[in-house]
């Protein structure tokens, strides 16, 4: 299994808690869309030999792209990639973007996945983050895109907001639930340095994250949405009748998948590499048939760590078979007693050769899977 991420690195203004990489220049959408067909094309080989199983268009806001462009980033992966009949084939979307008209576009470009940020269905909250989109919009767009036959729509929602009580944080999981969507991203807001959000907070003018309340609607968001028929396969996401995001599970399990535009990160067996995050010096380069990336093999000590963080905050957590063939190394045996001790607090389960975190667990999944990384080189 493989996967395309393409990165579209245009937003319509800047949410203050936001440290992806994007531009509000949107004069230079076209040219973009140039490099990154550009990039395509350039990379074919790295996938000769993989069908491609997940497309997916993240950012940034790809939602901002025409119909046309849209078209013909399309055409071009189908042009130059194996792209396999039922590939997923993910578009990030705002709100605000999402008419009637446009998702019917959007379906007929061949986009049948929609991930959209609602973040909340509180207007002074969708204010404070300075988000394009009120909380009517959200609603009307989930209901627009049920009815023009999308039937695997993700949204994602923040959490840890200082304004959010409880009571509406369950309220509002309830109300998008009911909504019909299949998949659910939950994240907690983070206090980024080089954001609108970092400064006021370094200069005293907003309060810094409240953990407890945090950690208490993490608590909720999980109850209640398996109350409402979730199931948690990761520690942030959550889907209906298995309903899983094909894309992200793929990065979860190690699968080989490349990054276009700029930003991106690839990854194939043992190897990782980005692109430079800057929309000129990406374009500039690639109208130079040069690619603008950096790349690092990984250690094996980063490759274990890795695939323990990665593997341990999802449903089906990790093969020590597998663990056992890559990196040489009896983890039963090794670990013992930390897994007889997991096991028994009911935060762990080893079943077979597969051992994986429980629901209690996943509250704690990095803290656990750090105490089983090799520390030396
Ligand atoms: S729309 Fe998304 S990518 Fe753009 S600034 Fe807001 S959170 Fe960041």
């Amino acid at each position: 299994m493989a996967g395309i991420y393409i990165h579209i690195p245009f937003c319509r203004k800047a949410c203050h808690y936001c440290n992806f990489h994007f531009s509000t220049g949107l004069g230079q959408m076209e040219r973009m869309l140039g490099c990154l067909e550009r990039e395509l094309v350039l990379r074919q080989e790295e996938m000769q030999g993989h069908g491609i199983q997940s497309i997916y268009l993240g950012g940034g806001t790809p939602s901002l792209l025409s119909s046309e462009m849209l078209e013909s980033l399309l055409r071009c992966i189908h042009m130059h990639y194996h792209i396999e009949g039922n590939a997923e084939c993910t578009l990030e979307a705002n709100p605000d973007d999402l008419s009637a008209a446009k998702l019917k576009e959007l379906a007929e470009a061949g986009v049948n996945r929609l991930s959209i940020g609602i973040q909340s269905l509180d207007d002074s909250a969708l204010a404070w983050m300075n988000r394009s989109h009120n909380a009517a919009q959200a609603l009307q767009c989930l209901k627009d895109a049920s009815e023009a036959g999308f039937d695997n729509v993700s949204v994602d929602m923040i959490y840890g907001l200082p304004q959010l009580g409880l009571d509406a944080w369950r309220e509002q999981l309830k109300r998008v639930a009911e909504m019909g969507v299949q998949h659910l991203s939950a994240y907690c807001l983070t206090v980024e340095d080089k954001t609108v959000l970092g400064t006021r907070v370094r200069k005293g003018l907003e309060a810094d994250i409240d953990e407890e309340a945090a950690a208490e609607q993490f608590e909720y968001l999980v109850n209640d949405l398996i109350a409402l028929g979730f199931e948690q396969y990761e520690v942030s996401n959550f889907a209906r009748a298995q309903r899983y995001s094909l894309h992200n599970s793929s990065y979860w399990q190690e699968k080989r998948y490349i990054g276009i535009g700029p930003s991106s990160h690839s990854y194939s067996t043992g190897m990782r590499s980005w692109n430079i995050a800057n929309n000129a010096r990406y374009m500039a380069s690639i109208e130079r048939d040069e690619l603008p990336c950096e790349r690092e093999v990984l250690s094996r000590k980063d490759s274990y760590n890795e695939c323990l963080m990665t593997g341990l905050r999802t449903k089906w957590g990790i093969d020590l078979k597998e663990i056992h063939r890559r990196f040489d190394l009896d983890f039963e045996q090794l670990h013992r007693e930390k897994i007889r001790l997991l096991q028994d607090a009911g935060l762990a389960v080893l079943r077979g050769h597969r051992f994986r975190l429980t629901a209690a667990g996943f509250f704690r999944a990095d803290g656990i899977a750090s105490d089983f990384f090799i520390l030396d080189p």
